[in-house]
Order: C-alpha cells, then structure tokens, then sequence
C-alpha cells in the first residue's frame, strides 16, 4: 500500500472488546494496496485495539485484533475477523503510536502488549513490525496464534516475542480438520518443536467444546504432546461460550453450535485434570 496521505481510519481504533462485531472497515482498499500492505507490513488491517485485558498474556494487556484467517473453527466467537477488509487500515506508525500511549502504564503494570486475531500471521510482516516496535518501547510482547504460518517468522523475529500463546485444537489430523475445516496441522506440531529447541516460552490454550473438543484420546495425546516440550508454562483450558453466535447469525454463515451448551465446570475440571496429569502447569 502507498504511503496513506490522509487519515485511514474507517471509525474508532480502540474497541470497547472483540466481541464488537465490525465489518467492511476498509472495504475498497484497491487490491494491489492490499498486497504491497501485507507484503511489506507498513500498513496493518485491525478489528480494533482493546486496553485493559486480563486474560491474553501475564499481568494487564493492550491487544491488537487483526483480521484475516485460514481457519474456520466451528467454535470461533469472531468470525467477523476471519475477513481481511472487515479490518481498519492501520499505518504501522499510527499503531506504533497507539502503543507508546500506553507503554509506561503498561510497564508499571507489569503487563504488555498481546497482537491477537484473527490470525495474526495472516500479517506476518505487520505482526513482525508491530511487535519489534513494541519491544523497543520496552513492553513485554505475546502473540496469540494457531501456528499454522509460523514458519513466516525468522528466529530473530520469534526472539522480539516473549511468549507464544498456541490455540491447538486437536492433535490428530482428522480432529484438526473436524474442528478448523482445514487439512493439515503438521505446521502446527512443527512450530511447538521449533520453539522448544529456541527455547521460547509458550502458553497453550484448549477450547473445550462439548461434543466436539471435549476427546479424551485427543486431549492426552495433546496435552503429551505439550508437556514433551519442555517450555509450556501454562495450559489454559477455555470453556466454550455462546458470546459470539449473534455474529454467525449476522453473518448468515453456518453456525453447527447453536445448540451446543457450555461445558460443565465438572468437565472443565476433568478436562484440566488431563493437561495436569502429563505434568502441565493447566487451569
Ligand atoms: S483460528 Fe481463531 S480466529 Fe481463526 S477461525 Fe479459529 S478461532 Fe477463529
């Protein structure tokens, strides 16, 4: 993308949370801005900023929700971020800027800055940007991903990132595919091996679905999988909510959970119970 001369923010940056639906904020961008954006990072495509989380990386967070992604996970709570052009055309300066405003408070906090989606490697180039940018400004820095492009990232790239938190949603290929709608997680498996040999520290994230997640056979050999190497610090098991069906619906896509409940907190034990007995830090 040129150089934007004018503002190019469709509406506010800073989401009051994800759960926001947006659509077309950059819709008619020309496709070849597009492509020179994502090729080079200097422009980025954001569902929105939100501020004060605590539940996407240690202490208190300011997260980037980019758009764009390869999956379709049947329990996706923002498939309104799934979409490229439904992301407003952030400069990477203006992003850049949006974190320095936040940066003291956030140091002092003992908190960071986490760039989520969406699948932030959709942006690999922004996302790498972004993110040394907010090392330089002295934040602790996390990525929230499924894994699957991981390998866009050198290894001096993976070191301006202090923790990988990994979304696994299987760990056999016809789970994988059941859950996400995509072939192959081999990518996925390989990104867990490359960070434990580069010694880089993950936190894994499960989502536990009734019905569809909630496999036993899949849950141990995942949880195996995660404790073999040897650099996970904590496994989150996140119960299955209901917050982001009126976006399906909105949508028109089609939504095979509606009638799916949240799981029991007896299954979210058991489930816990599983990562904790392959020796994992898991709540
Ligand atoms: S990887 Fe994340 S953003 Fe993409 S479809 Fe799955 S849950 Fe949604």
């Amino acid at each position: 993308m040129s150089a934007p001369s004018s503002p190019p923010l469709a509406g506010p940056l800073e989401g009051k949370s994800p759960f926001e639906l947006r659509l077309d904020q950059s819709a008619g961008a020309p496709e070849l801005d597009v492509r020179s954006a994502l090729a080079t990072g200097d422009v980025g495509f954001l569902h929105s900023f939100t501020t004060g989380s605590a539940v996407d990386g240690p202490g208190v967070r300011v997260v980037a929700w980019t758009t764009s992604c390869m999956f379709r996970c049947r329990f996706c709570h923002n498939p309104d971020t799934w979409t490229l052009s439904n992301g407003m055309a952030v400069p990477i300066a203006v992003g850049v800027e949006e974190l320095r405003k936040y940066a003291h408070g956030l140091k002092v906090m003992k908190g960071g800055f986490t760039l989520s989606g969406g699948e932030p490697l959709m942006q690999h180039r922004f996302a790498a940007r972004l993110l040394r940018a907010a090392k330089g400004l002295g934040l602790h820095t996390a990525i929230e991903t499924n894994g699957l492009y991981s390998e866009k990232l050198s290894d001096a790239e993976l070191a301006d990132i202090d923790l990988v938190i990994l979304d696994m949603k299987g760990f056999t290929p016809a789970q994988h595919r059941r859950v996400t709608g995509a072939e192959d997680n081999s990518r996925i498996l390989e990104f867990g091996r490359r960070l434990a040999s580069l010694k880089r520290p993950m936190w894994l994230r499960y989502v536990l679905v009734p019905g569809l997640t909630d496999v036993l056979e899949e849950m141990q050999q995942v949880a195996a999988f995660a404790a073999s190497l040897g650099v996970v610090e904590r496994t989150e098991i996140l119960p299955f909510h209901q917050m982001g069906r009126y976006k399906w619906e909105r949508l028109s896509l089609d939504y095979t959970l509606a009638d799916t409940a949240p799981p029991s907190p007896e299954a979210v034990a058991d489930a816990v119970g599983i990562f904790r007995a392959a020796g994992l830090n898991a709540d």
